[in-house]
């Protein structure tokens, strides 16, 4: 059975019910505005289940204005790609991957799929194999940006997820996954080596440091802004403690928030507090201490299935950021991420944020909800201890693959992540709260949570929980 546009689109209706609290509009006096995007996202790409257009489409059609398709180790640039359509619509086949450097990653598109890209585009380029088999071209970026960009409305940036195991003696079996965006190709290092290639024995620091530094050098040859995003890093699967990340000042942003979950579905995560919140906290007392700059946290759909197919997890319209920039142009849009000038929602989002440096304060303005919500000032105290106060070993529960071990997690005082001022809003009051750094706070940042529905059924939506959050702001006196 086929669904009409009309269908595809309205699968994701429920998702996009925010309270109308979105701070986007008019520009503010300093003449610049927030916008709303995505920076993770698949497609048939790679292991995302729906056509190019349709995904772009889902985002802009609610919205959006700006999006990057982040397809595993390919950037959608080739001129000839083609997916045989196979099926009746009453079976889905799993995705293959030839494991060729060209990029094969899933050969083969359902008919169910392909009877509905080609009602929404009829515009699709298609043909016959020889075996009479239809075959349809996968659009690129290029035409994707062609079709879809429009002035201060609607933006497409490059985007790659470059994805990457790494094998060890001891059995274990961790991967890296990270973004790159406005870097239009894959890195020379990928081409390489191809697609499937497992590392051996790197340390993952030293791993997720050559990556930093391959991406930066390719931008500086390239000339052009770019970010660098280390994904979901404490997925069960993913294992990326926050130590990692310490010694990489080329590293600035990770997703605190990856399909509006903090961490793994099962794996007994979260254990002892340990969420990304708390990963982020460590990781950036630890870079203030050695006057590294602070890591600033994304939030993103990693969107996989876009109609709620059975499996149901990895849906859009989680989790997104707000960026406060002058215009809609890549170059505005990650200089103001640079400065940290952006805000990271999961169904929340707050109405202003402000920081005077001069005073060291923070200054969060949420709107009155049908529910309480709660704005929480969270600062690293300078003299926090580096040696673990404890440590937990968590063990996978659910996912009993052969990639996936214990695990130990660090747990540090208290004086990190500490929440030092917490205000709470009656359903139908707005909030404006602050708070000013005190000598021995290192950073603040604010957390806003409203107790609510998951915007999608998603598996890893355990909370029910919204939230919006601050990027941490350094102390200036220090
Ligand atoms: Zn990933
Ligand atoms: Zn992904």
């Amino acid at each position: 059975m086929s669904i009409t546009r009309r269908g595809f689109l309205g699968a994701g209706a429920a998702f996009t019910a925010l309270s109308g609290c979105r701070m986007g509009g008019a520009a503010n006096a300093g003449g610049k505005r927030w916008y709303k995007g995505n920076l993770h996202c698949h497609t048939f790409w790679s292991d995302g289940r729906a056509f190019p257009e349709e995904a772009v489409f889902w985002y802009k059609s609610r919205g959006y204005n700006f999006l990057g398709l982040s397809d595993h180790n390919v950037f959608q640039e080739d001129t000839d790609r083609w997916v045989s359509i196979v099926g009746d619509g009453t079976a889905l086949k799993k995705p293959r991957n030839d494991g060729s450097i060209k990029y094969r990653y899933q050969p083969t598109v359902n008919y169910r799929y392909f009877d509905e890209y080609v009602k929404a585009f009829p515009d699709a380029v298609t043909r016959k194999n020889a075996d009479g088999g239809i075959e349809a071209r996968l659009s690129t970026f290029t035409e994707l940006s062609a079709r879809f960009n429009a002035p201060e409305e609607f933006l497409l940036l490059p985007n790659v997820e470059a994805t990457r195991s790494v094998d060890y003696a001891n059995g274990r079996r961790n991967q890296l996954h990270m973004n790159y965006v406005n870097i239009p190709q894959l890195l020379p290092s990928y081409l390489e080596k191809g697609f499937n290639r497992r590392e051996k024995d790197i340390p993952l620091a030293s791993f997720l440091a050559a990556h930093a530094q391959e991406v930066a050098a390719v931008a500086k040859a390239r000339a052009t802004p770019h970010l660098f995003i280390l994904n979901h890093p404490i997925w069960t699967w993913y294992d990326v403690g926050p130590e990692v990340v310490v010694e990489n000042p080329l590293l600035r942003f990770f997703e605190v928030c990856n399909n509006g979950s903090p961490f793994a579905p099962g794996a007994g995560l979260p254990m002892d507090g340990f969420d990304t919140d708390r990963f982020w906290d460590v990781a950036n007392a630890f870079r203030m201490r050695r006057g590294l700059p602070l890591l600033y946290g994304i939030g993103t759909d990693d969107t996989h299935r876009y109609r709620g197919e059975p499996g149901n997890m990895l849906m859009p319209g989680n989790a997104w950021s707000l960026v406060r920039a002058g215009s809609l142009d890549a170059a505005s849009l990650i200089a103001a991420m640079r400065a940290g000038d952006f805000v990271t929602c999961e169904g929340l989002e707050p109405e202003d944020v402000a920081f005077d440096p001069s005073a060291g304060r923070l200054e969060v303005a949420v709107p009155a909800g049908q529910r309480e919500r709660t704005v929480r000032f969270i600062v690293s105290k300078r003299d926090f201890s580096e040696k673990p106060v404890a440590t937990t070993v968590v063990r996978p529960d659910n996912h009993k693959d052969e990639t996936t071990f214990e695990r130990t997690i660090n747990i540090y005082d208290e004086k990190i992540g500490k929440v030092v001022k917490t205000v709470v809003a009656r359903p139908g009051e707005a909030i404006r709260a602050s708070y000013t750094m005190e000598s021995n706070d290192l950073y603040v940042r604010a957390r806003i949570e409203e107790v609510g529905v998951p915007l999608c059924t998603a598996s890893l939506h355990p909370q029910g929980l919204h939230v919006a959050w601050t990027q941490p702001y350094a102390n200036p006196s220090i």
